[in-house]
């Protein structure tokens, strides 16, 4: 519709600023009229709009609302976006990194969510091994050694849960394919997107929620300590 073009987030491939291309539109409500074989769309009236991403080719829909009357409809698509209320976007943008991350973890997820959009699968997979190097070094700093040792001691001391030093490992191992191993399929790399996200939620967010809960009075406290 109006422009052509838009600047915004990607909620496909996650690139920051990335341009869409304006692709379709079709009226929701509002006054139009014609008048000698021109409608003309006044303030208030709400299309829905379709916009596809430069760098994914995958679709947004944004229903847009005019804050001011058009007497050129039919050259709608020459309008500034400046003319028009965003009043909701489909698919809704959430934030990709869980709660609690620090920056730097958080840095390098980004960019592992971001690779993966982009379909750079190698990248992604070493990506999220690298980010449960920093995460469990970060929690767990008196513990030395390799990312296997590491796993290994922390689940027999009880530092990791059994299922969750096995969702460690898993990204060890598919994190050391993303590196090696030709090919590193789809598949791989969303497998380990999920669990090292699901990494990042159990070392981190679900602490952090059992400390909030416990300033306030309604839960135990330990939870954010080292002990997850
Ligand atoms: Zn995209």
């Amino acid at each position: 519709m109006p422009d052509h073009t838009l600047i915004r987030s990607c909620p496909h491939c996650h690139i920051d600023r990335t341009a869409f291309s304006y692709v379709a539109h079709n009226l929701v409500t509002g006054p139009l009229s014609v008048e000698k074989g021109c409608v003309s769309a006044k303030k208030g009236t709400v299309f829905n709009t379709l916009w596809l991403c430069n760098s994914c080719n995958k679709g947004i829909g944004i229903v847009l609302k005019l804050k001011t009357d058009l007497n050129t409809y039919v050259y709608l698509d020459q309008h500034s976006i400046s003319n028009f209320e965003e009043l909701e976007t489909y698919p809704v943008i959430h934030n990709m990194v869980p709660d609690g991350v620090p920056a730097r973890i958080a840095n390098y997820y980004s960019d592992a969510v971001k690779t993966h959009g982009m379909k750079i699968y190698h990248a992604s997979g070493k990506l999220c091994r690298q980010v449960l190097e920093f995460a469990l070094a970060d929690r767990f700093p008196k513990f030395k050694g390799s990312l296997y040792e590491r796993i290994k001691e922390l689940s027999g001391k009880g530092m990791l849960l059994t299922e969750m030093a096995s969702w460690a490992n898993e990204i060890r191992e598919l994190g050391n394919d993303a590196a090696h191993a030709d090919p590193f399929t789809r598949e791989e790399a969303d497998d380990i997107m999920l669990l090292t996200e699901y990494m990042l939620v159990y070392l981190y967010t679900l602490p952090g929620i059992i400390a909030r809960r416990a300033l306030k009075g309604s839960a135990p406290a330990g939870g954010g300590s080292e002990e997850p």
